[in-house]
């Protein structure tokens, strides 16, 4: 709408030209066909670039998940893919920010950037929400189960290379910060993936980070999924300078582009013929 739109002021300026050029009345003939013909180049011109643009969004962004077809195209294609989770979502926001920050909506920002990004590098990338809301039912009793569950069905599903599950960290002491990735107890692979991503949070946003990828064997989505899975923890909102921080989308950018590096980096260890 908004490239349809710019472009109108333009018709009109063009017509306006080519209507100050009257010089016969058998001109005016002609003249009025290569108004109509001007105004129709440029109305195509609109349309396609609005196309285009919208084509780019849906693509990259990544926002929906994957049809059967599009998953035999991408098998077809040795394509590799990652299921980016933003956590959190509706009714449920996660951990609260000394200032207010919510977690879902931090997800859920450098989750998109993410997507975009893998999408940029020819990595398919499906996201379990795309929006401010769960996967639960209205009406569901259990929305947090339910929610939890759809999350994991999605990704056995989808049969990705490996899963991303964005989320934002808490404690009880406002000093306490730093990003941190947790991969499944035993998992060689989520760990070797958790390594190279801690690495990249250290070197891209923190080299004071002291922390260290770190194995977990409660949370419910390394429990419950059998794909390579990490859940990021992107920083600490109890922290206020990191919860500033958190909230600003040059720094969302930075967070999601270390972690697009490092999933690059593992991706290319990975013999995808000899899967
Ligand atoms: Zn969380």
């Amino acid at each position: 709408m908004c490239v349809v739109s710019a472009h109108n002021p333009r018709a009109g300026a063009i017509y306006m030209v080519v209507k100050g050029r009257g010089v016969s009345d058998m001109g005016q003939r002609w003249q009025r066909e290569l108004v109509k013909l001007l105004g129709t180049a440029v109305f195509l011109t609109a349309v396609f670039f609005a196309g285009r643009q919208a084509a780019v969004m849906t693509d990259s962004a990544a926002l929906r998940a994957e049809t059967e077809e599009e998953k035999d195209d991408r098998s077809k294609m040795q394509k590799f893919c990652v299921v980016v989770d933003a956590g959190h979502g509706g009714n449920d926001p996660g951990k609260v920010g000394v200032n207010g920050a919510l977690e879902k909506d931090i997800n859920l920002a450098i989750a998109k950037r993410l997507a975009v990004l893998l999408e940029q590098a020819d990595v398919k990338a499906v996201m379990t929400r795309t929006q401010d809301s769960g996967l639960y039912d209205a009406d569901a009793d259990r929305k947090k189960v339910q929610d939890m569950k759809r999350r994991i069905e999605l990704m056995e599903k989808t049969e990705p290379d490996i899963v991303v599950s964005i989320h934002q960290n808490s404690y009880d002491g406002a000093s306490v910060s730093g990003a941190q990735v947790f991969y499944y107890t035993g998992s060689e692979e989520g760990k070797k993936l958790a390594d190279i991503l801690q690495a990249q949070f250290i070197s891209g946003l923190d080299p004071e980070n002291r922390r260290e990828a770190r194995a977990n064997d409660s949370y419910y989505l390394l429990r419950k999924t059998g794909r390579t899975i990490v859940i990021a923890e992107c920083g600490f909102l109890s922290n206020p300078r990191e919860e500033e921080l958190l909230c600003d989308p040059s720094y969302q950018e930075k967070v999601a582009w270390q972690l697009h590096l490092g999933i690059l980096r593992y991706l290319n260890g990975m013999e995808k013929e000899q899967r």
